[in-house]
Order: C-alpha cells, then structure tokens, then sequence
C-alpha cells in the first residue's frame, strides 16, 4: 500500500496550525511540533481570579479566511467527520476613540453613521472621510491578490486576474509618501488623521514612516467589518485545533525542535529538543517559528539571508491583564485613548523603547461581549502600549509604564483605576520573546516602515531547501491573525508542485 507523505509542522500559532489543516486535507500525514505546553503561539488564553484573557490578539477582521478553512476541509475530505464551522459575531462598530481635548467617537461600522458621527465631533467636510473609507477598500481589492493572496516571489503565481484588478487603478494608488502624509492631505482634521494613522500599528509600524500604501488598512474594520469569535479570541485557536485533529494531524505539545535536518540540499526531517539525537523524517517542513531563529538556532548550518533577518522589527508590546471591579459604561470591547503628540510617541519608542510620558493606550474588554469572561460585576481589562522590541530595556520600564498608563487613563476619562484592580499580571517583550520565540518580541515579525518593506519579507518556500516552506507573522504577507491564516494558505498552495 502506498504510504502517504509525512510532513512536519514546527510551531502551533496560527499559521502553523492552519497550514496543518491544509496538508492534511490534502493527504499528508502531518505531525506537528509545538514547543509550549498548548497549541496557539501568541493566541492563548489565560484564567487568573475568575477573569479570562486573551493573551494576544484581540481583533478580529477577515473572518472569511477561517471559513475558507473549514470549506477547505470539507471540499477535500468530504467522508471526515469535521467540527461545527467556526462562528463569530459581527460587531456594530469597531472601536471608541477617546481624546484628553474631550473629545471623543464612535467607530461604528455602518459606514454612514461613522461618517456622521465624525462630523458632529469634528465639523468638517464628512465628503472627505467617505471617500476616504471608499478609496481604502478600492485600494484593497485592487491590491489584495498580488500583495497578499499569492506568493510575492514566485511570479508565475501571479495570475491574469490578479492583474486585472490592480491595473486599472494602479494610478489611484499612493506609491510614495508615508502614511500619516497620505491621511493628513485627505482628511485634515487632526483627530481623524491621528485615528487613521492608527493603523500602521495594526502591523507593529510607525506611521511617520511607513508607506502610504498601508492605507488599505482601515478596509479590514471599515469596509468588512469588525468581528468577535465564539467564545472569544481563544476560540479561534479552539476551532483550529479541533479542525487539525479531526483531520488526524497529530499536535504534540512541549515538544520544542532543536534542528531541521537536510542533505544534498533536500529535506529530511527535524530532531527534537527531547528525541536523543535521533531523526523525525519527512518529506517536507513547515516552518511557523519566526524566521529569525528559524535559521540561527535550527538551520545554523544553511547559508541564512541576512538582509531580511537584519530588518527593523515591528513594534512589542506592554500588556497589562488588570481584573478590574466595576463596569464602565463608557468603554466597549476595544477602546482607543490617543496620546497628545502621536509623533512624538513613535518618536520615543524609536529612540528609547519606551512609550514616552503620554502614551497611546488600548484597552480591550472582552467582558462587554462575553460576560461569563470576568466574575459578576466586574470586567478584565486587556491593556496595552506600543513599546520597541527591546526586552531587555523595555523590562526595567515597566513599573513606570504602569504609572503612565494609569495616569493616562485618569486624564482621559477621569476614572482612577488602580484602587480598582483585584487581580493583575503583566506581559513583557521578554515574556513575548521566551513564549513565543518571536524574535525581540516583536509583535508582528518586521516592520512596515519602509517601502520595501513588503518585498523584504521572507518567501513562503526555500530557495536553498526542497521541501522547506515558512509559514506565520515573521514572513510574507506579513503579521497578523488573517496575514497568519494568508501565509498558511499560500505556503501549502508551493507544496503542490512538491514531488
Ligand atoms: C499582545 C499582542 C496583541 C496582538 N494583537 C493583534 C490583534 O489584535 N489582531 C491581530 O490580527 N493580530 C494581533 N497580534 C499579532 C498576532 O497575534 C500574530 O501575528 C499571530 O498570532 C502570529 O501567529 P503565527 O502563526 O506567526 O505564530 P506565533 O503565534 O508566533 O506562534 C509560533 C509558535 O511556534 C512555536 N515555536 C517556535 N519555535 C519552535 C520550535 N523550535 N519548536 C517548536 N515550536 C516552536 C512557538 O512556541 C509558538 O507557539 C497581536 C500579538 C500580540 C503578541
């Protein structure tokens, strides 16, 4: 009987675990080697004093991409006795924006009363955030197949209608210029150009500085939508996991690889931290580990592309899991409170690490969703600042990050919280970096903040290896829950050609 081939899976964050779903629903034997005690990489959850938290990601957008996952499954093993599909409630808004001038909006996601929520809080000519939006999500459907839905090195991937759609608006794109340049000359008014500066961050860059092409950012909240998982963010990892098994992928956890072993420029397997030396073999590796120790610590022996590996890392971040007692009703799921100087800010983390004296603070409180994810009468504030990926300078920081956040939460909304706190721990770049082995942890691989930034990122399959595929926020199409689910997609499409 012919035996099917066997694939390895370094790594169970996102990426790794869809591209599992993916080989294996294509007939590979997939084994997959998570290092951590449970499969998610940087989306766990945690349960502290009866509160739940999301550790990591906490947005949710593209909810598409887990449906395309589940129809995969079900197209290519139709005999297979799948899990329910994923589901996910779509939110009425996105975000709640808070100022310290008091001034304050209401992301919502029907686009035309955003528009006129914006214009009673702002005055201002409405005409110009509309075409603003429009322009976004033409720029991202004109753009998504080339940039994001195929491999950006393999060219003959590019197909007629992918070029069919950037072609006739390719003068409408902004190819030079800077981001904040781009929101600042179409909007004006500081408060929305500030907001819209905002999504640089959504792949860890500083707006000043990264290109105005990432304008089609703000499509993902405004254009498809604002989302939340059945049971969370967790659930999304619960579903791939189920999905996974059901397909027979075997997900072995506390497993950490040590090697990818290779000869005559072809793959044969990997060693384990804990197998004795001895060789896991398989026709083909799926790398989801960030690339950078990809190849210092398990491929130390392979010529290692240096200029993409010395890139800029994206931004890190503080994260502060306060249980907090009390509701508040003027916060909803996530929450903005923008600093007075956002160039200033990026400024700081550029030149200190830290987040300056007035950090941008997010908070995000699952609870207003899902209450059963804090105790009765209480709410678990997620709460997080922009830092460099610097652990080992960002780690002294932290108790006088505390003191701003708390501080900064006080002048905007007028609400002391620290008396408020009855349960609390903290995540660090170090902490990213030691759970995750996201290099300096970074949130979201490299960053954005050049032109060449998209090109920069490392290719989905080996150009030294056979049968060596990367997967995950560390290599293209970049960061970010559906980016992950993206790099899975196209990863698995390259082993097509594997024979
Ligand atoms: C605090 C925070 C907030 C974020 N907010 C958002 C958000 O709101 N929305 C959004 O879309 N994205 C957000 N992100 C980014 C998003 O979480 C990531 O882009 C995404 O989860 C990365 O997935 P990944 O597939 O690259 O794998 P990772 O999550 O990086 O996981 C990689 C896995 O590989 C394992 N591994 C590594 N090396 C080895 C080895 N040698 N052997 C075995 N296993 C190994 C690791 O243990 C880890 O489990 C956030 C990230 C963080 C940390």
């Amino acid at each position: 009987m012919k035996q099917n081939r066997q694939a390895i899976v370094i790594g169970a964050g996102i990426a790794g675990l869809a591209a599992s779903v993916r080989l294996a629903a294509k007939g590979w034997d997939v084994r997959l080697f998570e290092a951590a005690e449970a499969p998610g990489g940087k989306l766990r959850e945690r349960w502290q004093n009866g509160y739940r938290f999301d550790l990591g990601p906490s947005l949710f957008t593209w909810p598409q991409l887990m449906q395309d996952l589940d129809n995969f499954a079900k197209e290519h093993c139709p005999d297979v006795s799948l899990p329910d599909p994923f589901t996910h409630e779509t939110l009425d808004r996105s975000t709640h924006y808070f100022w310290e001038d008091g001034k304050s909006l209401v992301a919502w996601s029907e686009r035309t009363k955003f528009v006129r929520s914006a214009k009673e809080a702002f005055g201002g000519d409405a005409a110009n955030l509309e075409s603003h939006i429009k322009h976004s999500g033409r720029s991202f459907e004109a753009t998504r197949q080339i940039f994001l839905e195929q491999s950006l090195h393999e060219w003959r991937g590019a197909g007629k209608s992918a070029w069919s759609a950037v072609l006739p608006f390719v003068h409408r794109l902004p190819w030079f210029g800077t981001l904040h340049r781009w929101n600042r000359k179409r909007l004006k008014e500081p408060h929305l150009v500030q907001l819209f500066d905002r999504y640089a961050t959504y792949n860890g860059s500083d707006p000043h500085r990264a290109p105005a092409m990432l304008h089609v950012i703000p499509h993902l909240e405004h254009g498809m939508g604002t989302h939340f998982p059945q049971g969370g963010m967790h659930g999304i990892t619960k579903h791939l996991v189920a999905l996974a098994e059901s397909l027979g992928v075997e997900i072995n956890c506390n497993e950490p690889v040590k090697r990818i072993v290779h000869e005559s420029g072809k793959i044969k397997g990997i060693v384990l931290e804990n197998g004795n030396g001895n060789i896991v073999r398989a026709d083909l590796v799926m790398s989801n580990s960030d690339v950078h120790p990809t190849y210092r610590q398990l491929l130390p022996d392979l010529v290692a592309p240096e200029k993409i590996l010395s890139q800029e890392r994206s931004t890190s971040g503080v994260i502060f899991y306060w249980g907090v007692k009390g509701e508040h009703p003027k916060l909803h799921l996530h929450n903005i409170l923008f600093s007075k100087n956002y160039k200033g800010e990026f400024e700081a983390i550029d030149k200190t690490d830290g987040p300056g004296e007035d950090p941008t603070v997010y908070i995000n409180i699952s609870s207003k969703i899902k209450p059963d994810d804090a105790p009765q009468g209480c709410e678990n504030w997620f709460v997080m600042v922009n830092v460099g990926a610097n652990p080992e300078r960002v780690e002294s920081m932290i108790p006088a990050i505390r003191q701003q956040v708390l501080a900064k939460i006080q002048r905007t909304l007028g609400a002391d919280i620290e008396p408020l706190i009855d349960s609390e721990f903290t995540l660090t770049p170090q902490g990213i970096q030691d759970r995750t082995s996201s290099w300096r942890g970074a949130l979201y691989g490299a960053s954005s903040n050049s032109m060449m930034a998209a090109f920069l990122r490392h290719r989905n399959r080996s150009n030294q290896l056979k049968g060596l595929y990367f997967c995950g926020g560390s290599v293209h199409p970049g960061g970010g829950i559906p980016l992950c689910l993206l790099s899975a997609r196209i990863a698995t499409e390259l082993t097509d050609s594997h024979s």
